[in-house]
């Protein structure tokens, strides 16, 4: 373990230096806007395309987690799933993770969507070795992550929260404290629990009415007028062509991908079973989400709106 205390702004522009690990649809994005806004970076991916993208963008390209960080008061790790996060911070067999190499006093942010047990679990480690560890993950989309309009849900100690707020502010327009650790994960996934179902509710209903004779956007102008109003229905009807510039009119590329929702909802799951609350609306997303990616997992989660009419994803 090292030992050195850290400054946290060492840099020639009073700004830390930050170690970025994960470069994918929304790491390199968030990435990139921390470069222009002035962030030194040294940035670190399995892919040698996504490190080429950041090194064109001004970022030092690292061989592995422990060189980004070397220089660095602060590290952001945006990877797909808890068992990267584990890997990268914790090692392959619990040894040997980039958290035993950082200086006390760092700061890490994991923006990634993983269970908050996992996610609790990385905090612990870290608290031993005196490096305040966040879970910070998102909502927004790829849009956000390249507008710099991002969610952040934090979980954290409040001490570490003020110190990676700033930071933050540069790739998210609202930043949430959610509580203690494991806390943004929470409600990460509440959140995400709630939009799949709110999605396949309104799927549903848009499909009765459509199969009983209505026009969906009349429909769904009178749903959005009524009591079914939601925010499926406002900016992201799952119906082709009622709205514009949205996946469904677009065939349901881009957005939030359906393997993705049903990741979110297995989480979710686990949260639910873990602490033996009852989820069955969640539940039911989960299964339907679950049929649905087999084929589907790569298309925008509105999709879900194919399972009544396969002819719409044609
Ligand atoms: P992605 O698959 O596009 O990117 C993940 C990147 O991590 C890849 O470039 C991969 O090469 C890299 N990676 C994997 N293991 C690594 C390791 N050990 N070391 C270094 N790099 C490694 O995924 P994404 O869409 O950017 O999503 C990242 C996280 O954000 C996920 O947890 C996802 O659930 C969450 N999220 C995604 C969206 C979205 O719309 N895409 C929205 C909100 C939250």
């Amino acid at each position: 373990m090292a030992t050195k205390e850290i400054n946290n702004t060492d840099n020639e522009n009073n700004k830390p230096h930050i170690a970025f690990i994960g470069l994918g649809n929304m790491g390199a994005p968030m990435a990139e806007n921390l470069l222009k806004a002035g962030y030194r970076l040294s940035v670190y991916d399995l892919s040698a395309e996504a490190n080429e993208r950041l090194q064109q963008s001004g970022a030092r390209v690292a061989n592995s987690p422990k060189d980004a960080a070397s220089n660095a008061q602060v590290v952001i790790s945006m990877l797909p799933a808890g068992k990267h996060v584990h890997s990268v911070y914790l090692g392959e067999n619990g040894a040997n993770g980039l958290l035993a190499a950082l200086p006390k006093g760092t700061l890490v942010i994991d923006s990634s969507t993983i269970a908050a047990a996992d996610a609790r679990l990385v905090a612990e480690a870290a608290s031993k070795l005196g490096i305040d560890f966040l879970d910070a993950p998102v909502s927004g989309g790829t849009g956000g992550a390249i507008a710099g309009s991002l969610t952040f849900i934090v979980g954290g100690d409040s001490e570490a929260f003020a110190k990676a707020e700033p930071i933050l502010e540069v790739m998210g327009k609202n930043i949430f404290h959610a509580g203690d650790h494991g806390a943004g994960q929470v409600a990460k996934i509440c959140n995400n629990m709630l939009l799949g179902i709110l999605m396949a509710g309104t799927a549903e209903a848009i499909n009765l009415g459509v199969k009983n004779g209505l026009d969906p956007k009349v429909l769904s102008d009178i749903m959005l007028q009524s009591s079914g109003r939601n925010w499926t229905l406002e900016v992201y009807n799952p119906y082709p062509q009622v709205l514009e510039n949205v996946p469904s009119s677009n065939g349901y590329k881009g957005g939030f991908m359906s393997k993705l929702m049903q990741k979110d909802l297995n989480l979710a799951m686990q949260t639910a079973q873990d602490t033996q609350v009852e989820t069955p609306m969640g539940a039911k997303a989960a299964e339907l989400y679950e049929a649905h990616a087999l084929e589907n997992g790569d298309r925008d989660f509105s999709s879900i709106i194919g399972r009544h009419d396969s002819s719409l994803l044609s």
